[in-house]
């Protein structure tokens, strides 16, 4: 990471990396609205580390508002957490904080993560640097936007069905969703605990790296995480996909997906191809349930997680007359409509009499899901399809269509349910100069090969170096 490199060389101080950072946040973020929370202290937190040999040392990074950072304020963009200072900081973002990195801010979600575009956000949308009139994709849209905007060198999301790397895919940066178990979720507002995953969004892979490699391992606070198995654990890969077999899945070009989108991704899968991979065409059948499978599962686990926010605990609180209005007008007034959706929703798939009929079933072709990719593995490195099947929308386009929204997910959904890791990496635009991103998924602990493949990509193109033009 350059800006790493230039810190380590003193060709600058993270107190001033720091202020540029503000600086530009303050210039840039009336328009884009990415941050809802900026923490002009950082450059005096930046001063504590500039000394230090630490491996982020100076660093600025933003962090998604759905992770804890002790003495910043945490909504997970909702107002059911107005004011909530969170008495604690998430075990991934610690990590970062313990290796040198300044913490400069929060950055806008769709609340509690529900979303593909951040307009479920309480406060608002946050606006894609490349067109302000279209969305950054989400639910890490205002970690993207800021990545884009050159606000911070990289920004940590969280993805639970696709919202590290849709986002990235419509900003046009890079983005890690790890394995599932990788990274600690402690300290992350659970949404889909069985999905959810926390990564880093960053201008190229190079600058994924560094953050990716400080915050994984296992975490006692959190039983779901592990460290690789040994036999992968030791395993540096070159930047070279020499040799390596590069599956196209076709279940994920399908009828109605914007042509430029298909195009692009093929033209980089051409550009993996003429740098030694070979392409090998793959079937994954069950793809087509990733879509109904998810929207039971997620919001299923959702309804369970969602409960905590009663009005008793946290803050704020509604009524008074009894605890029953309390419950009824905080959750009422404070959640939005579609994480009211949600709730309702999985509520509904896991009552008695309906549960075997949802979620029993749901869990099952879950598992076939796991099984395509598993069998996939087997002959296969790595996975190249698309991200998304349109560039960033406008803001607004998909008004009150749940479903259509829903639909931006097909392709990021799977490797949730799978717990496999993905990439995102840009790889061009379409007409009106929007970006188009694929994603290359592999097996559970391959994020090293991931990012082999990843450099090697980015060594032969710059599609990662453009920038959008931002006045001021
Ligand atoms: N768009 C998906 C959803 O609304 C995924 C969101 C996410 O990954 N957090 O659930």
């Amino acid at each position: 990471m350059k800006m790493l490199k230039d810190l380590q060389d003193g060709k600058t101080t993270s107190r001033a990396q720091t202020e540029a950072c503000l600086a530009r946040v303050e210039a840039l973020d009336p328009s884009l609205h990415a941050f809802l929370h900026v923490d002009k202290t950082a450059p005096e937190r930046a001063e504590q580390v500039e000394t230090s040999d630490l491996p982020l040392a100076g660093l600025p990074i933003a962090v998604k508002d759905v992770l804890m950072v002790e003495g910043m304020p945490a909504t997970c963009g909702s107002k059911i957490l107005e004011g909530f200072m969170p008495p604690f900081t998430a075990t991934a973002v610690q990590k970062l904080i313990d290796a040198g990195a300044v913490v400069i801010g929060k950055t806008n979600t769709d609340e509690y993560a529900m979303g593909s575009s951040t307009e479920n956000s309480a406060y608002g949308v946050t606006h894609n640097p490349w067109n302000l009139d279209r969305v950054p994709g989400g639910s890490s849209g205002g970690s993207a936007a800021a990545v884009a905007a050159g606000l911070v060198p990289a920004a940590l999301g969280t993805d639970t069905g696709g919202s590290i790397r849709q986002p990235a895919s419509f900003c046009g940066v890079s983005g890690i969703k790890p394995t599932y178990g990788r990274v600690s979720r402690y300290g992350l507002a659970a949404y889909g605990s069985s999905l959810d995953s926390v990564g880093v969004l960053g201008r190229s892979v190079d600058d994924l790296v560094p953050l990716f490699e400080q915050m994984v391992g296992k975490d006692p606070m959190d039983a779901t995480t592990v460290d690789p198995p040994e036999r992968m654990a030791e395993r540096p890969f070159a930047s070279t996909v020499r040799g390596m077999r590069i599956g196209v899945p076709a279940e994920y070009f399908v009828e109605g997906m914007q042509a430029e989108v298909e195009g692009r991704v093929r033209e980089a899968i051409g550009v993996l191809e003429a740098l030694g991979a070979e392409i090998v065409p793959i079937n994954l059948p069950h793809t087509e349930y990733a879509l109904p499978v998810y929207y039971i599962l997620a919001p299923a686990e959702a309804s369970a997680n969602l409960a905590r926010y009663d009005g008793i605990r946290y803050t704020p609180r509604e009524g008074s007359k009894d605890l029953q209005e309390v419950y009824h007008l905080t959750r009422g007034k404070r959640f939005g409509a579609e994480v009211e959706r949600r709730i309702m929703l999985g509520t509904y798939a896991l009552s008695a009499g309906y549960y075997d009929a949802y979620y029993g079933k749901a869990q099952k072709v879950r598992r076939l899901i796991r099984s395509d990719f598993e069998k996939a593995f087997e002959s296969v490195d790595a996975i190249a399809a698309p991200i998304a099947p349109t560039v960033a929308f406008e803001i607004g386009s998909h008004g009150d269509d749940p479903l259509s929204m829903y639909l931006e997910d097909i392709f990021t959904l799977p490797a949730n349910l799978a717990g496999m890791p993905g990439l995102a990496v840009p790889v061009g635009f379409d007409g009106d100069k929007m970006p188009i991103g694929m994603q290359l998924m592999g097996a559970p602990f391959s994020e090293e090969k991931l990012f082999a493949i990843g450099r090697a990509y980015q060594g032969a193109t710059d599609w990662h170096e453009s920038k959008p033009e931002l006045s001021k």
